[in-house]
Order: structure tokens, then C-alpha cells, then sequence
């Protein structure tokens, strides 16, 4: 099986028909002509957004999953050479879906991030949606103090 990939052919199916129907994979996408990116295909379903150079949702990320749609400030050859970062990104793709788009997830990844600030003074190490996406995948360090309450 592909490295890359993390979920069964159906799986992506339904996720990609759902970050559709929830309007989050256009979202994605209208974000990526915002930013000037190159779309590719990319694995699990997942459409690559390359060179991304906008400033929202996250200026200094070196990549965001909107639905289906990664938003990448670097170029598909340094994305591939990273297959963390994709598997991780396909994780929040999952997410978008599971959480039915932007009208869910968006509020709960907004108060998972402000808990993560509350707790650990950033906003990734104990937000709950990058700790299952893979906090070491996503190249962030765990916080120190990580473990079961
Ligand atoms: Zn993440």
C-alpha cells in the first residue's frame, strides 16, 4: 500500500463527497485562487495547492487543510518529500468531513486552538485536532507535558 496513503478507496470517496457537499473543498479551493496556487492532484484524493502565497487562514503555516484542498507554501516535489506533513493534512481532511465542513469544524478547531493557547501557549500541542492528525507529522514539537489527565 501507498505510504501516503491512510484511508480505503470508499473512505476517500465519502470524504470527498462530503468536504464537497459541506462546501469546504470550495472553500479550499477559492482560497488556493486567492493565494495564487498551482492545484495538482495529490494522494488520498487530496487536491494539492502548491506555492500558496496568501495570507489567510494561516500566514506563517507551512501548510492548511481547507476540505479536500492542502494550501502549501511549497512546491508539490517538497511536499512529496514530506510525507508526514501529507498524511497529517490528509488527517484534517478527515476531519473537515467527520465535523461536516466549514459550519462545524471551523467553531470546534477554533475553541480546540484557543484551549491548546489556554494550556500550553500556543495553539497547536493540546488542541485536540493536530494531536490526532499527528503533532510530530505536522512539525510540531510535543508539548513536554503531554499526557493523560
Ligand atoms: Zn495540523
Amino acid at each position: 500500500m501507498d505510504r501516503l496513503s491512510t484511508c480505503s478507496a470508499r473512505a476517500r470517496r465519502l470524504r470527498r463527497f462530503v468536504n464537497a457537499f459541506t462546501l469546504a473543498t470550495p472553500l479550499g479551493l477559492a482560497l488556493a485562487r486567492y493565494g495564487r496556487a498551482v492545484v495538482v492532484q495529490g494522494p488520498d484524493g487530496l487536491l494539492l495547492a502548491t506555492n500558496y502565497r496568501g495570507f489567510v487562514p494561516a500566514p506563517r503555516a507551512p501548510a492548511v487543510t481547507v476540505g479536500n484542498v492542502v494550501l502549501l507554501r511549497m512546491s508539490a516535489e517538497q511536499a512529496y518529500r514530506r510525507p508526514g506533513l501529507l498524511e497529517h493534512e490528509s488527517r484534517h481532511a478527515t476531519q473537515w468531513a467527520c465535523w461536516l465542513g466549514p459550519l462545524g469544524f471551523l467553531p470546534a478547531y477554533g475553541l480546540a486552538s484557543l484551549w491548546s493557547l489556554l494550556r500550553a501557549g500556543n495553539a497547536a500541542t493540546r488542541n485536540v485536532f493536530e494531536v490526532r492528525a499527528g503533532l510530530a507529522d505536522g512539525g510540531y514539537a510535543p508539548h513536554p507535558e503531554a499526557q493523560p489527565e
